[in-house]
């Protein structure tokens, strides 16, 4: 009999949970396995530079491709791997795979993204870990940015700030993810050997629509360039957005409307076409993979 809650509301165990405390046990299991026996792989979505429209960077976002669920998106991993310790194995993959595949594409001035959780980079070591698989994938330092989210770092600063100066002595870009959803970061923005924010896409998704909304971005956007950071903005997914950033100075973008996350071999055919294609971003969208 489980415990009285307020308002009089009891909880008692019901079959159900039981049947999801053991799928969640399934998933546990089948995640060790899954990374040993090659389940994992990366999609890689462009961002790009908004006053060339030249392709900056792609930023590698993790897969799971599981035997008899299909495809499962890092919502529905990440944080059980956060919980389990498996983030770290998970991160080390990453970075290998992401590095070897910047190789791959062979154009030395292209970025290459990867998301680390602090959970990964506060254990000893991981810094230097991280940055010898990047050499052992011949890939120079300069090219890689480590994103980190904001509520992360909100919670965990100083766990991640050693990691995070031996990445930035390094060479490597240091970018806060979803900026603007951890609120109380301003005052760690100046500590943290961070070089780029990526707005978030909850502060970008009315700006075309709504002049409030339109300020709120623009004092966001602000904020970064008047520190010196390179300025990201996520989830553009209409023309008109894209507008808006370019106005107001936002340096770089990414969304579904640039271009989804592509297969690696979808890569080289974005960038041979984003290379031949004026400025201008309707010859840069691409259908949905
Ligand atoms: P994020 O790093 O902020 O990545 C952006 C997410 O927004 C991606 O979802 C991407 O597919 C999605 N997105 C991009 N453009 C648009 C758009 O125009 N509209 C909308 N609605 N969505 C857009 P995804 O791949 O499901 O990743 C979700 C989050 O999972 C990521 O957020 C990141 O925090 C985490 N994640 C992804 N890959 C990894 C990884 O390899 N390691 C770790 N630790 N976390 C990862
Ligand atoms: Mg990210
Ligand atoms: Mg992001
Ligand atoms: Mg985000």
């Amino acid at each position: 009999r489980a415990k009285q809650g307020g308002r009089g509301r009891v909880e008692v165990f019901k079959p159900e949970m039981h049947a999801v405390l053991m799928e969640r046990l399934d998933l546990e299991a089948d995640l060790r396995r899954a990374i040993e026996q090659d389940e994992l792989f990366l999609v890689y979505q462009p961002i790009v530079d908004l006053a060339t429209m030249r392709p900056a960077s792609l930023e590698a976002l993790v897969r799971w491709n599981h035997p008899t669920r299909g495809v499962l998106p890092p919502s529905h991993f990440i944080p059980m791997a956060e919980e389990t310790g498996l983030i770290a194995s998970i991160g080390r993959w990453v970075v290998s795979e992401a590095a070897a595949a910047a190789r791959r594409w062979g154009v030395s001035d292209l970025g290459i993204n990867v998301n680390l959780a602090v959970s990964h980079l506060r254990l000893p070591g991981a810094a230097d870990e991280v940055a010898a698989l990047v050499r052992e994938a011949g890939v120079s330092p300069e090219r890689l940015t480590v994103e980190v989210t904001e509520n992360e770092i909100v919670r965990e600063h100083d766990e991640a700030l050693d990691a995070l100066f031996t990445l930035r002595e390094l060479g490597m870009t240091i970018a806060v993810d979803d900026f603007g959803t951890g609120f109380s970061s301003l005052r760690y923005l100046r500590q943290l050997p961070v070089n780029a924010v990526k707005v978030d896409r909850s502060f970008l998704a009315d700006i075309d629509l709504s002049p409030e909304a339109l300020a709120f971005a623009q004092s966001i956007v602000g904020l970064g360039t008047a520190l010196s950071l390179h300025t990201v903005a996520e989830g553009i997914e209409r023309p008109a957005q894209l507008v808006e950033l370019q106005r107001m100075g936002c340096g770089y973008g990414q969304g579904f409307y640039l271009s989804r996350p592509l297969p690696e071999d979808g890569v080289v055919a974005w960038l041979s076409s984003a290379s031949r294609a004026q400025p201008g971003a309707a010859s840069l969208a691409q259908p949905g993979t």
